[in-house]
């Protein structure tokens, strides 16, 4: 089967929220991304997660730069920063308000951890409770009523419709993503998506004009990224991102998440290591080699 991704351009990148400091799993994140892209004639971008306005501090954009660039990482100029493209996310929700498969949801956590502590509905991958439905059926006078008095709403998907229409456009083939070891020699396997784990996701958060699952897929999209290199730790938000590229009808990048750092033991890097920022590390004297020795170490066991 041809396979255009395989001999498109090799693009990926680095989207790290500048809510803090970046710490080791980024620094492994950053760094294969960035020597993936080098060992196959590929570009590398940056890119600032920034859509959450209340969170970011300009010190933590401005660290990232410094933590990167002492790790030896470059990247090309300009960097994008989300916070730039608001538009471009209205724009999108927009289409997907005209085809119905949004919906306004003005429940707050309370009423959904109550709903669901009645008729409990089972956890999203993060753990989250799936949404209940509640505000799901609202009359439209009613939205209204409710937008008019100023009461915040996210949007969320309406997973049935959306995987319905997903159907449509793919004329009946599963949903799948394809994963990637990193090998240049192994091509990457399928993997059947299952988005209807997530629920009724959210798409337009209350206090920013777009989600992370919306944001990452169109500026993925926009910046021609054709691998998605990430960790494991997002690996169940690609069957969500999967259904988000088909009706948008965006290219399928190829995906690598790789694996998360272990301790000796074999147990997720202690939190006090995993969470020590590069700048208190290298305020103690760490160079940029122990940390990429570190971190082999502690992917080798992972
Ligand atoms: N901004 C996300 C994070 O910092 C990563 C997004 C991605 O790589 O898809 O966790």
């Amino acid at each position: 089967m041809s396979d255009p991704n395989l001999n498109a351009p090799f693009i990926t990148r680095f989207a790290p929220s500048p809510n803090g400091d970046l710490h080791l799993g980024h620094a492994l994140s950053a760094m294969t991304g960035f020597e993936l892209a080098a060992r196959n004639g590929g570009r590398f971008l940056l890119r600032i997660e920034d859509i959450d306005t209340q969170r970011t501090r300009e010190e933590h954009v401005t660290h990232i730069f410094d933590d990167l660039r002492w790790l030896g990482l470059t990247w090309e100029e300009p960097v994008l920063r989300q916070s730039a493209r608001f538009d471009a996310y209205r724009a999108a929700t927009a289409t997907l308000l005209k085809q119905g498969l949004l919906y306004p949801c003005f429940a707050t956590r309370g009423e959904v951890d109550a709903a669901v502590a009645i008729d409990p509905t089972g956890t999203d991958p993060d753990g989250a409770p799936l949404y209940p439905g509640l505000y799901k059926d609202l009359a439209p006078h009613e939205i209204e009523r409710r937008r008019a008095n100023g009461e915040p709403f996210c949007l969320r998907l309406d997973m049935d419709q959306a995987l319905k229409v997903a159907q449509t456009l793919l004329r009946g083939a599963p949903l799948t993503f394809r994963e990637w070891n990193g090998e240049s020699a192994s091509p990457p396997v399928h993997v059947v998506a299952d988005p209807s784990r997530w629920g009724d996701a959210i798409i337009v958060r209350k206090d920013t004009p777009t989600s992370y699952h919306l944001a990452v897929v169109l500026d993925d999209a926009m910046q021609s990224v054709s691998h998605i290199v990430r960790g494991r730790d997002l690996y169940a938000a690609t069957d969500l991102h999967r259904l988000l590229q088909v009706l948008f009808g965006l290219p399928e990048p190829i995906y690598h998440h790789h694996r998360l750092l272990l301790d000796p033991a074999g147990q997720k890097l202690s939190k006090s290591l995993r969470h020590t920022s590069l700048r208190a590390l290298r305020a103690t004297g760490a160079t940029p080699a122990a940390i990429r020795a570190t971190i082999r170490n502690a992917q080798a066991r992972a």
